[in-house]
């Protein structure tokens, strides 16, 4: 459709502001549904006119009917919004049904509570406040599924029933998690409406400033992070938003040193290094455009040409200079911290050359101070002793103190240690920042009548050509998550029924505690012999896999033959060759005493903070570890008692690591950081979100079968739209039923029993089917809870 006709279209109705005669327009019949403008049109003209008032109520209720970011608005609502609703469920009808949907730019689609989304690679013009206002508050069956309803979930069953929530978005790398975290974050802080505006607005550009620090370019996704992040929106009683915290996982350091080919660093290095070249402070920085740094720009100095010639990477620095700024980071914090980015660029650039000397064969040297300079004077330190801390290190033996030299090999180790530390205290330390920055003001809402919705993005499961310790960790925090969906999804709600004696048909799911446990437990598991070999000094990668090649014996773990270093698991997602080399290194993590002694001297406040405090995070490793251990005695209050304890328990698997960890080494702290994300899980109330990939060139309208079943087949969506049909996803004590529902049988002076009996009274009163009740629970279809909950409003 022409955009002359829209523009006749829009005259037209103002002039007859009927939504009979504009769902009868010519124009509206013969428009096509990927006519973006028109439907964004569509969406804000029907918005001007309710908010005119120009549409009665319901005429306004019918558009919202009539689907309303789709220009084929005369269409009736759709019953396939849902796979639940299907009645062949098999792998050929949802994966056609989602095929469709795509063609027709319904990129969401439910699974019951479930909200599938596969990535559109192209902008969609359904997230505007148009949009946010459209899903605000409604039944679900009345707008086609969107990310925004999810969100709307979340917060209405957090100030409905005052519980925590979390939103759980998995899928692979360049599914779109970022994106859909994104999306939920400003339709949660559109409906947390405070009147301060300042903060919405800080909130807003926490993900943009976290996500520079913490995302790359990687071959699979332009933008894949690459650290886990947890974002709580903290909510006053009344649903006003009050502030966020992010919680950081796992980011990978290794990237700031080295990135494989076709990938690059942390965008943040593109963004100053251009941001400052176009202000011509590149020398302030001790920076050169003729001696690009080797940790951003290692290959063709190509990426040096377009951080000079391109315009993106220099708007992202004006961008992350104006987060900084409405997040209230000061000036002098800004610019400390582009003094230790450049800091670390330069540190890239110090090269080492052997140096013979009659006593020593392995001795390194600096043959060109001016990086050396530049890296000290950046970070305010001197640059004698950041070469001796390079290029020495100090043993003490038998309790004499002995300086012994560096090779080159080693000396170029110890200068990344030191680089990798600077960017992991660094990010860790403006994560901190920001929550200071956005924590909640005590004086309008205390700690205790908080709530929050906690939003997960975490780095999708991934399989390269080469796969390395990185890769992993990542995968294993994959393999968590997907355990947790399956025991929400599938394992406590069977067992549930069996409990309460109800008879559900059992679900069958791939369990993938075994493999989880391969790499969890101890003291046999895979993490744990990796850091028992990390503490042998004699131990090489070799070794390691030979180790593991000993201890492993099951059916996740293999051994290609004739490939010395590799080994390969079976992960739930699928088969991934891992190359061991540089494994023992990675997980040692060593910074060398004396470059910390260095960087403990600096007279740049910050590097000073970052070093001389024991790591910033041990802060709040204190607090979650009290948090953990809360956690292990007592019981997430929504899952109610008896077993289901222990299994809550269950979905952290092995937390009794979380009171005796030791943070030594990297695969120590992941395990422990594993369980501090999952103890935040646990007590709120889970909404899933899944993300897949219609194909993997990053084309909008293609959609690839293949890809798309084997995304489906191993997130369980086939099982999870059975037991969603089948099943009862709401199982709620009798005592909390009758508390939540009881004006909807009962007048406010009665005082009706705890029993089966009220409960029932309760639901014949509000018309449900389908339900059925346990021996102390309500067991409920995931779509009653929405009926139950609009009729609440009602009374
Ligand atoms: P990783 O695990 O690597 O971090 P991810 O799942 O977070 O991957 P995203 O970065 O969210 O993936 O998405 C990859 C790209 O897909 C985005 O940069 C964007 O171009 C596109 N994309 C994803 N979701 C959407 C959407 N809803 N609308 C438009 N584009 C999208
Ligand atoms: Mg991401």
């Amino acid at each position: 459709m022409q955009h002359q006709s829209v523009r006749c279209l829009i005259k037209d109705f103002e002039k007859r502001p009927s939504v009979t005669h504009l769902l009868e327009h010519p124009f509206i019949r013969q428009a096509h549904g990927k006519d973006m403008a028109l439907q964004k049109q569509l969406a804000d003209l029907i918005q001007k006119q309710q908010q005119s008032g120009s549409i009665a109520k319901t005429r306004y209720e019918r558009i919202h009917t009539r689907r309303p970011y789709h220009a084929d608005v005369a269409s009736s609502f759709c019953i396939d919004d849902d796979l639940v609703n299907l009645e062949i469920l098999e792998e050929d009808t949802i994966i056609h049904q989602l095929q469709i949907r795509y063609a027709d730019l319904q990129i969401y689609t439910y699974v019951g509570d479930i909200l599938i989304a596969l990535n559109p690679f192209q902008n969609l013009s359904i997230y505007s406040p148009q949009f946010s206002k459209l899903y605000h508050g409604m039944k679900r069956c009345v707008n086609p599924p969107h990310i925004f309803a999810s969100a709307d979930a979340a917060y209405q069953g957090m100030v409905t029933f005052s519980k925590d929530q979390c939103i759980i978005i998995s899928g692979e790398s360049g599914a779109g998690k970022t994106e859909s975290a994104h999306l939920i974050v400003q339709h949660l802080t559109f409906l947390g409406k405070a009147n301060n505006r300042a903060l919405r607005e800080k909130i807003l550009q926490v993900n943009p400033l976290v996500e520079a620090f913490g995302n790359a370019c990687t071959v699979i996704n332009d933008n894949s992070s690459r650290f886990g992040k947890y974002l709580e929106m903290m909510f006053s009683p009344t649903g006003a938003v009050m502030g966020a915290k992010i919680s950081e996982y796992l980011l990978e350091k290794s990237r700031v040193i080295k990135q494989a080919v076709g990938e690059k660093n942390f965008h943040i290095f593109y963004y100053i290094y251009a941001g400052l070249y176009h202000q011509k402070k590149l020398s302030d920085y001790r920076l050169s455009e003729k001696m690009p740094p080797r940790y951003i720009d290692n290959e063709t100095g190509k990426v040096m040409q377009d951080i000079v010639t391109k315009e993106t990477y220099r708007k992202q620095f004006e961008a992350i200079q104006h987060c900084f700024r409405i997040i209230g980071f000061t000036d002098e914090e800004v610019h400390s911290v582009y003094k230790i980015l450049a800091g670390i660029l330069n540190t890239g650039n110090i090269e080492f050359t052997a140096k013979s000397s009659q006593h020593q064969t392995d001795k390194s040297d600096v043959p060109d101070a001016e990086s050396l300079e530049n890296a000290a004077g950046l970070l305010s330190i001197g640059s004698e002793e950041l070469q001796e801390a390079l290029i020495s290190h100090c043993v003490v033996t038998r309790g004499e103190t002995i300086i012994r030299t560096n090779t080159v090999d080693k000396a170029a180790d110890v200068r990344d240690a030191m680089s990798k530390a600077l960017y992991g205290r660094l990010f860790s330390w403006i994560v901190n920042r920001i929550n200071t920055l956005l924590q909640p003001d005590k004086n309008i809402c205390n700690t205790e009548s908080q709530m929050n919705v906690g939003i997960l993005d975490i780095f999708g499961f991934e399989n390269f050509k080469r796969n390395s310790f990185e890769q992993l960790c990542i995968n294993i925090a994959n393999e968590q998550i997907q355990f947790y969906f399956n025991q929400h999804i599938f394992a406590l709600e069977q067992m549930e029924y069996q409990n309460e004696g109800i008879d559900a048909a059992l679900v069958e799911y791939e369990d993938n505690r075994p493999l989880l446990d391969t790499f969890l437990q101890k003291p046999m598991g895979l993490l744990s012999l990796l850091d028992e070999e990390s503490r042998f000094p004699q131990a090489t990668d070799q070794t390691l896999v030979d180790k593991f090649e000993d201890n492993l014996r099951c059916k996740y773990f293999w051994r290609p033959k004739r490939v010395e270093l590799c080994f390969g698991i079976q992960h739930y997602a699928g088969k991934v060759l891992y190359d061991a080399y540089g494994f023992l290194e990675k997980n040692r993590d060593t910074l060398p005493a004396d470059i910390m002694v260095v960087l403990r001297t600096s007279e740049n406040k910050l590097l000073q903070h970052l070093f001389s405090s024991p790591l910033t995070k041990t802060g709040n490793l204190a607090q979650s570890r009290a948090r953990i251990t809360a956690a292990s005695r007592s019981l997430p209050p929504q899952l109610g008692t008896g077993r289901i304890k222990v299994d809550t328990m269950e979905m952290m698997r092995h937390p009794e690591e979380t009171t005796n960890m030791k943070r030594q080494t990297v695969a120590s702290y992941f395990r422990y950081s594993l369980m501090d994300l999952l103890s935040k899980m646990v007590v709120g109330q889970p909404h899933f979100v899944r993300c897949i990939k219609p194909n993997d060139d990053r084309e909008s309208m293609k959609f690839s079968r293949d890809r798309v079943l084997v995304q489906l087949r191993y997130t369980g969506i086939l099982e999870t739209v059975h037991i969603r049909q089948q099943g009862y996803s709401h199982r709620i004590l009798f005592q909390e039923f009758i508390k939540r529902y009881y004006y909807l049988a009962f007048k406010a002076h009665e005082n009706p029993p705890a029993t089966k009996e009220s409960c029932i009274a309760i639901l014949e009163r509000a018309r449900l089917n389908k339900w059925v009740i346990g021996k102390t629970k309500v067991f409920l279809k995931y779509y009653h809870i929405e009926q139950l909950n609009l009729l609440l409003r009602e009374v």
